[in-house]
């Protein structure tokens, strides 16, 4: 690589340490040794009993878990790590920060002194404790019938031979890899080889476009992509390697080169040549996935990196605004993916796990890749969408991989509630243990479907909150330690404290209702916006100095639980009331006929907002006044007369994200009649949605 390419920067001062454990064969061809505890110099022989490998019995336990991970979050983490291989232990003192702009930068550091990886604590592990004929990934493809499946000793081969592909491409330490990929079991094996050689992964949603893949590759000035030929989403079929090419070609016109560009052959025998035909293919600076690696060696060297090395660059969703190339580190990730990984689904070794998330969000990468190989649970990696061929998909695979744990989002379940219960009848899902949800307020009405329709009413819904900023689950209900309540997320995983402050700043107690806010880092709290530390400094820092800022408004009930109110940009003022959006929705979307519903604010001469519903209908419910009146009286009888909405537009769908958000600034605009001001929707799933949302409005 070019010498001027900026590597993403170790911390100052710290050594790199090299291997002293050149590979996990040696280990795994001695099996004897069956133990993955370190013999480098400073790691220590004697270990402390880790903390949290037991599930969360009830509230008590948790109660006083909590209690400690307040009062010393260094040594609560400390021993959680306790778990992991850590080439190198981290210092006594490895936890500092400062949350303060007023008091300088922002800087977050967790097992300071330590080195690890996360590539060899999810793969080599395991294969070194004797579970490399476990299922690692099973693999279900866009059609009934396609599947595949990986062991822990096939993926460590892969991701191995990955690793030596990349290396031999001059990327090293600090290096950011491009990843665009549909979901097939490639896409976290290409993860784990970046994290294999200490190289950052970016990756990008396989359904962006070549603008959005162009303009992510430049920023992280990443020289090479792992890319595929194509995918299919249900009878859609994406050219992936087409926009991979478009989005080279943008990035060359501005002065940034991808030199090296891996295509993995979806759905092929993987034979050069076969895959070749209709796919783009530039000689030189392309290589079939297959052919290639199958030259390299099935062993690779494991990069031991400081914790605080960077592990990965991922871009939010989109749904207020441009999205932030959020970065996250190494070591207080890992511990913290894991950790709520297994604790949020009671997950044990061997578990098969579904995570419905694409890897190009940060659900992908915690629960789907990182958090269950961590865990050695078994992850499904599925390729197509939950509607095809019919709305009984999801609950096919499940019975058909005995799935323990289900992990979707709220607009799936409110999509395949909307094609009919009839779907679910000819599963049984006997398997099922635990369900969650994540990405939105579950509206009660959608959480009860879950419960009692999908989980046959044997199961704990774990509704968790977080965002890409926080790399893992920061507020959800623990299964059968405390009831949970419909809508409510709970209370706060170890180590997170939430703060509710009001709008001039000022910190509620008890009961009450305003800016959701952390007083302190988790492991896992992001680093920086990659780029741009400003940014990162006065979003998150800069409004109310002292405190992480979530973006999110949220309620704290008798019981201490939380509700999220959502987004505090959303929060409408009705008469000098503040109404969060997320409680109307549920009230409008409890209605039968309801499909889904979304409600922004706009300007109103009496009550300076006034709440407009876009109202989505189940499928063949036709439109009528008496509708909307049944639906003004839920909102008014659940909520109050001051919520009811003012108007009700029967809408033909919502602006999501690609990642299935509602994108609320356009429904904002769109309700205030200002379609001209609609600002970037690039990340929108289908954009025409916004021009019949225009045309429908009364
Ligand atoms: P951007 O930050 O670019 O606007 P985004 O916030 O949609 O995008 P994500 O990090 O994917 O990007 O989403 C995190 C947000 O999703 C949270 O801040 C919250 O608003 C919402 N969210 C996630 N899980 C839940 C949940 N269980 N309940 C309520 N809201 C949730
Ligand atoms: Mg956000």
């Amino acid at each position: 690589l070019a010498p001027s390419v900026p590597k993403l920067a170790q911390p100052a001062g710290t050594p790199l340490v090299h291997s002293s454990l050149p590979c996990y064969r040696k280990s795994r061809s001695c099996s004897h040794l069956a133990s993955a505890s370190s013999t480098a110099p400073g790691s220590t022989t004697m270990k402390p009993q880790p903390l949290l490998t037991n599930f969360i019995q009830s509230k008590e336990e948790y109660d006083a878990l909590y209690a400690r991970s307040i009062a010393d979050p260094a040594s609560f983490w400390g021993d959680v790590a306790e778990q992991f291989h850590w080439e190198k232990k981290w210092d006594p003192d490895h936890h500092s920060f400062n949350f303060d702009v007023t008091k300088g930068p922002i800087n977050v550091e967790w097992f300071k002194g330590g080195f690890t990886n996360i590539c060899y604590n999810a793969l080599d592990r395991h294969v070194m404790t004797g579970h490399g004929n476990q299922h690692c990934m099973l693999f279900e493809g866009n059609e009934p019938g396609s599947d595949g499946a990986m062991t822990y000793t096939q993926v460590l081969d892969e991701v191995c031979r990955l690793a030596n592909w990349m290396k031999a491409q001059g990327i090293g330490k600090g290096d950011c890899v491009a990843i665009y990929m549909p979901m097939v079991m490639q896409l976290p094996i290409a993860m784990l080889a970046c994290a294999r050689i200490g190289a950052v992964h970016s990756v990008v949603f396989g359904g962006f476009s070549a603008d959005a893949l162009a303009g992510r590759m430049e920023d992280c000035k990443a020289r090479v992509l792992l890319t595929c030929n194509g995918g299919m989403r249900a009878t859609k079929k994406i050219e992936l390697k087409q926009i991979a090419d478009q989005a080279i070609e943008m990035c060359a016109s501005r002065g940034h080169t991808v030199d090296s560009v891996l295509v993995f052959a979806n759905h092929k025998d993987g034979v050069a040549g076969a895959e070749a035909a209709g796919t783009p293919f530039t000689q030189g600076r392309d290589a079939w996935w297959q052919p290639t690696l199958a030259e390299f060696p099935a062993l690779c060297d494991v990069a031991w990196v400081p914790a605080e090395h960077p592990l990965f660059l991922l871009y939010t969703s989109g749904s207020t605004g441009k999205p932030k190339g959020v970065l996250h580190t190494t070591g207080g990730y890992m511990v913290y993916a894991a950790t709520t990984t297994k604790h949020a689904f009671q997950l044990q070794p061997g578990d098969v796990f579904w995570c419905t998330a694409d890897c190009g969000w940060i659900t992908g990468h915690s629960y789907l890749a990182y958090g269950p190989l961590l865990n050695r649970a078994v992850s499904v990696v599925f390729e197509g969408v939950p509607t095809h061929p019919t709305p009984a998909r999801s609950w096919e695979i499940i019975d058909k991989y005995q799935v323990k744990q289900f992990y979707t989002a709220p607009t799936a379940l409110r999509s395949l509630m909307r094609s009919g219960d009839e779907w679910l009848s000819s599963t049984s899902r006997q398997s099922l243990q635990v369900l969650g949800t994540v990405g939105e307020p579950i509206n009660p009405e959608a959480w009860h479907w879950f419960h009692d329709l999908v989980g046959n009413g044997r199961c704990p819904v774990v509704d968790t909150w977080w965002q890409t900023e926080t790399g893992g689950h920061m507020i959800l209900p623990l299964p059968r330690a405390w009831p949970a309540k419909p809508g409510s997320a709970t209370l706060p995983f170890f180590g997170v404290e939430p703060v509710i402050l009001d709008d001039k700043g000022v910190e509620l107690q008890g009961e009450c209702e305003g800016l959701l806010m952390m007083r302190r880092p988790w492991p896992s709290t992001l680093r920086s916006v990659y780029g741009d530390h400003k940014r990162y400094e006065e979003n998150y820092f800069g409004p109310y100095p002292g405190y992480y800022f979530t973006g999110d408004g949220a309620r704290r009930d008798k019981d201490g639980y939380y509700w999220i109110t959502g987004r505090v940009d959303d929060v409408i003022n009705v008469s000098g009331h503040r109404i969060g959006t997320a409680e109307v929705e549920s009230a409008i979307a409890a209605h039968h006929d309801c499909a889904e519903a979304a409600v922004a604010g706009y300007e109103h001469p009496v009550k300076g907002q006034g709440i407009y519903a876009f109202v989505v209908l189940k499928e063949g419910v036709v439109p009528n006044d008496q509708l909307k009146k049944e639906m003004w009286t839920n909102v008014r009888t659940t909520i109050g007369a001051f919520a009811a909405p003012d108007v009700i537009h029967w809408a033909p769908g919502l602006p999501k994200t690609r990642s299935g958000k509602i994108m609320r600034r356009v429904l904002r605009k769109i309700a205030g009649g200002q379609e001209n001001e609609l600002g970037d929707t690039s990340t929108l799933a289908d954009p025409s949605i916004v021009r019949q949302l225009i045309e429908t409005r009364n």
